[in-house]
């Protein structure tokens, strides 16, 4: 075969080779393509430029490759000429083929929102350019309102009725895990809320959450099952909008005219006669996915290692000057009543925990939070469990960040501490842990105040509003005069924990 091929004259070998190049006939499959999958902005049409090549293709190479063997017999000084002039050729296709995948990751909205080294908070950061309202913590306690109620609604077959909040996808998602015999769903608590990605403002605003909940499904024999389930959430909402202020988001209401949420047949607002699409007056839902979900309680004896605690502290940039400028609004501000806060909140949550008497925490903690650790307080209660955390010392706290927005002010901290912590049947058996060694950690505590409020100074031990003996209901209000003291009106109140491998700055 090859003695029948006849030496090419070298300048059409070259012209050949460059048109195989260009045409990218030799191209090595760069990249590989994105293995994210259902997502609606994925990267689009851009990596199906080549499908693969076809035997032609590889024959015209293998023939060309001979040429030029036959041409180093033939011709040895000018094929050394071309050997050059082609390897120069490669590199210089490969660089460019480099180039534009990197200026193509970074035009794509997929990969914007994947490579997420900015911190979170700079991301919402960004968005308060648009929407100088935007408050996590309002967005976090509406999504948290809106998954429990969502479900519910499931229960009932009323998910129609929160057209205004989910769009046509995500209400079918959420039929779709409905069996047929349900009757209701009920008990629903999520255990753990983490955003996934942020994305840089585009005409709408867009954020991914992962949700960890339990729930119960009713079916129509009167049997009662236990969902563990994690759930994906695309939120998204016109960019150019202005975030209502604190308790005024809600998702049983129109976000239109703030009454009870209530549609008539043809999906219009019982009240203001708006239909109402999700996303464009206020957050919507564009997907829901469904990971996965177990017919199970959480899983509570299973050891978690505590990673990260020797990871360096992740600084907000700029922490000095976000420092003064926090310390020149609020002047009645004193580090020391704040780190007393904070660590009599830390004890104050341990205790709760261990003796599984939500009320404790409840003083401290926004509905969100509150909400989680109500759920694994009650999840070890279920399955007579009792964690124990003994012996707890704060060994140090760090201030990382200094954060505001239109609304709060909020206050991040590293908290290092150690103590003992098992978890012990109702027989007092220890099934995880140890009654002896201390475990040492550290996490990112997020809390925040209310900008009207300011410092407390009786704190603690009373109500801030009317000073009787601190007594409050589920709801976060006191006892005695009904004023909502966990929403940071009157002090620092907790709002998130991060792990120090998830905290991002
Ligand atoms: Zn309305
Ligand atoms: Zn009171």
């Amino acid at each position: 075969m090859m003695s029948t091929l006849k030496p090419r004259h070298p300048l059409y070998l070259l012209v050949v080779w460059c048109v195989l190049l260009t045409a990218g006939v030799v191209e090595a499959r760069v990249g590989g393509g994105e293995s994210y999958s259902g997502s609606r902005s994925s990267s689009g049409g851009s990596s199906s430029g080549h499908s693969g090549h076809s035997s032609g293709d590889v024959f015209v190479i293998l023939r060309l490759i001979v040429d030029l063997i036959q041409l180093h017999a033939h011709h040895p000084r000018l094929a050394i000429v071309i050997d050059c002039v082609l390897v120069g050729l490669i590199i210089f296709y490969f660089n460019s083929r480099d180039d534009q995948a990197e200026s193509f990751s970074s035009q794509s909205p997929r990969r914007e929102i994947v490579s997420d080294r900015q911190p979170i908070h700079e991301r919402f950061d960004a968005w308060r350019k648009y929407d100088p309202n935007f408050s996590e913590h309002l967005f976090f306690d509406f999504v948290m309102g809106l998954y429990a109620n969502a479900h519910m609604a499931r229960g009932k077959r009323q998910i129609a009725a929160y057209s205004p909040f989910l769009s046509p996808e995500a209400r079918q998602s959420l039929a779709k895990m409905a069996p047929p015999e349900l009757a209701e769903v009920s008990g629903v608590i999520v255990g753990a809320l983490h955003v996934i990605d942020v994305a840089l403002p585009g005409p709408m605003l867009r954020v991914r959450m992962k949700f960890e909940a339990n729930y119960v499904e009713k079916t129509q024999d009167g049997k009662e099952h236990t969902w563990y389930a994690v759930e994906e959430w695309s939120f998204s909402r016109e960019r150019d909008l202005l975030s209502k202020p604190p308790g005024k988001l809600q998702s049983n209401n129109c976000p239109n005219c703030g009454a009870g949420l209530e549609l008539n047949p043809n999906g219009s607002c019982k009240y203001c006669q708006m239909v109402v699409k999700a996303g464009s007056l206020d957050w919507g839902v564009d997907a829901i996915t469904l990971v996965g979900r177990e017919q199970r309680g959480p899983q509570l004896t299973t050891t978690v290692e505590d990673v990260g605690r020797d990871e360096p502290t992740v600084f907000q940039p700029n922490l000095g000057a976000a420092r003064t400028r926090f310390m020149e609004i609020n002047a009645d501000f004193a580090l020391p009543v704040f780190l007393d806060r904070v660590k009599h909140i830390f004890r104050e949550l341990q205790k709760a925990w261990s003796s599984r008497q939500w009320d404790l925490a409840r003083p401290y903690e926004t509905d969100a939070i509150f909400q989680t650790h109500r759920y694994w307080i009650e999840a070890y209660r279920k399955q007579d469990l009792r964690n124990v955390l003994d012996d707890v010392k704060v060994e140090q706290i760090k201030l990382v960040r200094f954060g505001k927005d239109a609304f709060y002010d909020s206050i991040t901290c590293r908290i290092f501490a150690s103590m003992i912590d098992y978890v012990e049947d109702a027989k007092g058996k220890v099934v995880r842990g140890d009654k002896k060694t201390p475990t040492k950690f550290s996490e990112y505590w997020t809390f925040i105040r209310s900008r009207r409020a300011t410092q407390c100074q009786q704190p603690n031990q009373n109500c801030p509003n009317c000073g009787a003996a601190l007594k409050v209901n589920m709801a976060g209000e006191c006892a005695y005069c009904g004023s909502k003291i966990t929403n940071g009106d009157f002090d620092w109140v907790l709002s998130r924990i991060e792990q120090d491998e998830a905290y991002s700055g």
